[in-house]
């Protein structure tokens, strides 16, 4: 339930994983109702369309089951709670009364029906001053938009590409595969009911600068087309019904913000190196082609990671290998002379294709356990072998590098290795040119792969630690499930212990090591990992200026300390709390200090 304030404020927390705020006016994905209109019928008409009613809603109430039954499994049978107020909307006796005397009487359709009935009730509820009929109404006018969908099969479809006006987009759960195709200058914002930190929706969110907050519960069926809320994706927090003084306290924290950002505009063509001269790679993680031109204009140092998969989602056919070979080149030609490293495909978990063939197989009871990334590849060779022509004919164009996502085992590197040899052979044979030593690494994001780190440091040339992954396996914790988020724990011993063995022994074989993932982007977490001894960092487009400036404001020594500390610390709040206070004590405008 949202906190509600005298003041007509309502506020629902969630978990912030995109900053910026954004005020607005909110669309809910979920409660768009079909567009109808008065139509008159005849005399005879009259009992079809009662049976009409009928069946509209017993596919309704069929429809609330259901999504109660999800609710439940997902969140619990307190927060599912809520489809049991709109199961007794069905019920009512008077609505109902009301819908058939009026198809009767005035023999106009049962949709018709339906909704000026329905909204006629919610006025008047509306008018009356207590909170508890306030949000009857709420409920009255989803399962109202329900049943006319039902009634005239409407299924909803908002293309968030093709928004006619600035909103703030609330839903229950929003696909990475809708997000990808969100108008940045159309959604201010969004917030979900469901998620974590590091679900690719939340990533993209990042990646596309749009404030969002993720887990807020029951928001979606709480909140309603049109009304206006507070997006704060520093803290969590969205304010339904802003008042004044919260709006010009907003402000002054944009304003903080706005002078920051000048800031680290003056650190552009700087390096990213600490006050001991330690230089760090500060590389950029893509999903398109469009995102080279972002890598430039933040001032990384070329591509740490180019999530490919995302060329794969929403659409119906697969990219072949024409056209990923030119979306690879023209990052690569762009980005030249710096590196680009393309991540083979990681579809499964999250991401999943809506290609005809695959996605069909891909419905797994525990996705990020199944059939994902280069378990998918190794099986579906043609589509990898594609692949890994497109990228090997884009290296000819630049300073590209394979890497392989989710290696598991030593064989899962190897079999890929020799796939990509026969590609080159073939390309070879054809007269096609690629860059004879382009370097291939390996993600390590599972423990088991931490475990044989030097198996698999002698079979390539750099790693890349996919610490969302790493953290989710290591500690058993879903990365998408919100209601074990508290779980989700990069300064857990474990995860650094991992982090470090496996810096130890990419160094053994003389190779570089560098994390990709969440933690990269995370401030309190940049001293942790130069201590650890990681390379090269690579985080979103919008967070390499913030990150290159407190990496230049530390020293590499008090890193040192501060990992000397942790590997030895059993408690995983007390290296958050060391960490966090050396970087506001390095940085601390970062944090809206000065
Ligand atoms: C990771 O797991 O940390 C990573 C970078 O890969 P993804 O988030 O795409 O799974
Ligand atoms: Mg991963």
């Amino acid at each position: 339930m949202p906190e509600r304030a005298a003041t007509g404020e309502a506020i629902f927390r969630g978990i912030p994983v995109s900053s910026g705020v954004c005020v607005g006016k909110i669309l809910v994905l979920g409660q768009q109702r079909a567009q109808i209109s008065r139509q008159e019928i005849s005399e005879a008409d009259v009992s079809r369309q009662l049976e009409r009613l009928e069946q509209g809603l017993l596919a309704t109430r069929q429809q609330l089951h259901d999504i109660q039954q999800q609710v439940t499994h997902a969140m619990g049978a307190k927060d599912a709670s809520i489809f049991e107020a709109h199961v007794l909307v069905l019920d009512d006796p008077t609505l109902l009364e009301g819908v058939t005397r009026m198809i009767a009487e005035e023999k106009v359709t049962a949709e018709w029906a339906f909704h000026t009935v329905a909204e006629r009730f919610a006025q008047t509820l509306e008018a009356l001053p207590d909170d508890y009929l306030r949000e009857r109404v709420a409920d009255l006018r989803d399962v109202a938009v329900r049943v006319v969908n039902n009634l005239v099969g409407h299924e909803e479809a908002v293309d968030l590409g093709r928004l006619k006006e600035p909103c703030i987009v609330i839903a229950h759960d929003l696909a990475p595969s809708i997000t990808a195709r969100l108008d940045k200058k159309m959604v201010l914002g969004f917030g979900t009911d469901v998620g974590g930190k590091t679900s690719h929706t939340a990533i993209m969110a990042r990646s596309l600068r749009i404030p969002a907050v993720v887990g807020l519960k029951d928001a979606s069926h709480r909140l309603h087309n049109g009304q206006t809320v507070l997006l704060d994706g520093f803290t969590g927090v969205v304010v339904l019904n802003p008042t004044d003084q919260t709006l010009f306290e907003y402000g002054q924290i944009e304003q903080r913000q706005k002078s920051f950002e000048e800031r680290l505009h003056e650190i552009h063509n700087q390096p990213a190196v600490t006050l001991d001269g330690a230089q760090i790679t500060l590389s950029a993680n893509v999903e398109e082609a469009s995102d080279a031109a972002e890598v430039k204009i933040a001032g990384g140092e070329g591509v740490g990671l180019f999530r490919t998969e995302f060329l794969f989602l929403n659409r119906s056919t697969l990219p072949g290998e024409e056209e990923q070979y030119q979306v690879y080149r023209q990052v690569a030609s762009e980005l030249k002379p710096q590196p680009v490293i393309i991540r083979t495909l990681d579809l499964g978990g999250d991401k999943l294709p809506t290609i005809v063939g695959i996605a069909q197989d891909a419905a797994e009871m525990n996705p990020f356990l199944g059939w994902r990334a280069i378990r998918f590849c190794l099986q579906e060779s043609a589509i990898f072998r594609a692949q890994l022509r497109a990228i090997l004919r884009a290296s000819a164009e630049g300073n590209v590098k394979i890497m392989y996502p989710m290696i598991s085992g030593l064989e899962e590197l190897t079999q890929s290795n020799e796939l990509v040899e026969q590609c080159k052979a073939e390309l070879r044979a054809a007269g096609v040119p690629f860059d004879e030593n382009l370097e291939i690494g390996a993600m390590i994001e599972i423990p088991s792969a931490v475990m044989i780190a030097d198996s698999l440091a002698k079979r390539v040339k750099f790693f890349s630690i996919g610490t969302n992954d790493l953290i989710q396996y290591t500690l058993a914790v879903d990365r998408l499930n919100e209601k074990i988020a508290y779980l989700y724990d990069p300064t857990h011993p474990a995860v650094l212990k991992l982090i470090k063995l496996t810096v130890e022994a990419a160094h053994r074989h003389g190779i570089w090591v560098g994390v990709c993932g969440e933690m990269a982007s995370d401030p309190a977490m940049v001293p942790l990992l130069l201590g650890l001894g990681v390379d090269e960092l690579s985080t979103s487009p919008p967070l390499v200026p913030p990150i290159k400036y407190i990496i230049r404001r530390l020293k590499l020594s008090e890193c040192a300390e501060l990992a000397d500390f942790a590997l030895t610390c059993e408690s995983s709040s007390e290296i958050l709390t060391r960490a966090q206070a050396l970087v506001s004590r390095a940085a601390p405008d970062l944090f809206g200090g000065t």
